[in-house]
């Protein structure tokens, strides 16, 4: 039986990512877009009920709704998380706040983390994000082939266990990071073959960190055509402006034909590096079709700890790269766990940091900052039919704002969030979500 709501009509929907920016009538009809039409003001009806004003009980089956000018955006793509390790800040913490003592301090604790723990934390963040708006995930695993095939793939099997839980409100990529040393190759390639034949999406990784970075880019390529999956690689998170794997890459996704199927996320040394190296390479990623992810929370956090006075922000140069055409996403990396302590997987919240960050808080940039959150990760994440146009799913998130600006000048927290051809949330009822089986898997995840 169809849900009711997945059929209405909305007036009075302000869409800052749409031309003009102003107020529309939009109708959906079994769960898509079915038109998008701008009003030439706002319109009064007593059709139509205030979407405040309705409660819990009839929000799933009011057919005509006023959003009273609210902010409405497509779902949230948070194209780079990392959702097995997120609140697991209470078991795991890092003194030096520095990316190496975060990894070795999780990986110590690593194997005692039951696939039941590593589920309810992925369902737990996955259904958080899904409250904020958020309708896509992608989140790279920790997989660390060498501790033992046991614990590799029971975050493999607590990935998909998840996945299936929430896939009535949220969709989730994975990219496990198979951890690549010379040595291990054949081990590695039997376990990452395996992987993505139990439904894994694509090929992750973090080549800065492997004792031969080439190689393990070489692997990941091999391993990417052999199932024709896209390639999505933690590159060069370091303060050291000689690491460059960006540019091997580069080198690999012009010579495989891949440009719009790999993603390079963070690119902080590349801040580091003397403007002509920046400037070669930026163009090399745009020539090559790369698209790149600026994690501004986590790196803001982890980088430049060696620094005294002038500290260096880690944030990748996100203008730079926009103007010379590379698709720059920013998205949320880690939550509450001792690679970052804070973070909620609110994009408005990753919203606000990118425009501090990368000094994107222009009336004109908050354009872009949106879409660097909507249009621009769904690219990278291959997503078809994306967005408020007649024809697509209808995937949104109701914001109480009146403006874009707003968004970040308040940072609202309350929001109606639909998907799935129904309201799936909506923070007006309390954190319950609208639903019996969202409130079961909440409930037992905490
Ligand atoms: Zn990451």
């Amino acid at each position: 039986m169809p849900e009711p709501s997945a059929n209405m009509e909305a007036v009075n929907a302000r869409l800052p990512l749409a031309d003009g920016g102003g107020l529309y009538k939009l109708t959906i009809k079994d769960g898509k877009w079915a038109s998008v039409e701008p009003q030439a003001g706002p319109v009064v009806s007593e059709r139509h009920a205030p979407i405040s004003a309705i409660g819990p009980e009839r929000l799933g089956v009011s057919r005509e709704i006023d959003l009273q000018g609210r902010v409405l955006l497509p779902g949230f793509v948070d194209v780079h998380m990392h959702l097995d390790k997120a609140y697991s800040i209470s078991h795991v913490r890092n003194r030096s706040g520095t990316l190496l003592e975060a990894i070795e301090n999780y990986r110590s604790v690593a194997p005692s983390f039951s696939k039941e723990t590593i589920r309810s934390r992925i369902v737990k963040t996955a259904l958080q994000a899904a409250s904020f708006g958020s309708a896509t995930l992608r989140s790279h695993l920790d997989v660390p082939i060498h501790l033992g095939r046991d614990i590799a793939f029971r975050t493999i099997e607590a990935a998909l266990e998840a996945r299936e839980l929430v896939s009535g409100f949220i969709d989730i990529q994975y990219f496990p990071m198979y951890f690549y040393e010379p040595g291990i190759e054949r081990e590695l390639s039997e376990f990452a073959s395996e992987t993505l034949r139990m439904g894994i999406d694509g090929v992750g990784g973090a080549p800065h960190l492997s004792a031969d970075p080439i190689a393990n880019i070489e692997w990941a390529f091999q391993l990417a055509l052999a199932f024709d999956r896209p390639i999505d690689l933690h590159s060069d998170e370091s303060d050291d402006p000689s690491v460059k794997t960006i540019d091997t890459y580069c080198d690999h996704v012009l010579q495989n034909g891949y440009a719009g199927k790999a993603t390079a996320g963070h690119l902080c040394s590349l801040s580091a590096m003397d403007q002509n190296e920046a400037d070669r390479l930026i163009a090399k990623m745009a020539e090559a079709g790369v698209g790149a992810v600026t994690l501004p929370a986590v790196n803001l956090y982890l980088q430049g700890r060696g620094d005294k006075g002038n500290v260096r922000r880690g944030v990748t140069r996100v203008r730079e790269l926009s103007e010379a055409g590379v698709p720059v996403a920013a998205a949320s990396d880690n939550i509450q766990d001792p690679f970052h302590p804070f973070g909620r997987g609110d994009m408005l919240q990753i919203g606000l940091m990118t425009a501090y960050a990368a000094h994107l808080a222009r009336e004109e940039d908050i354009g872009h900052v949106l879409r660097m959150l909507t249009h621009v990760p769904a690219a990278i994440a291959g997503l078809q039919s994306y967005g408020v146009a007649a024809g697509n799913p209808a995937s949104f998130v109701v914001i109480d704002a009146l403006s874009a600006e707003e968004l970040f000048q308040e940072l609202p927290a309350t929001r109606w969030v639909y998907n799935k051809s129904r309201w799936i949330y909506a923070s007006e009822l309390k954190k319950q979500g609208i639903d019996p089986q969202w409130s079961a898997l909440a409930g037992g995840s905490r």
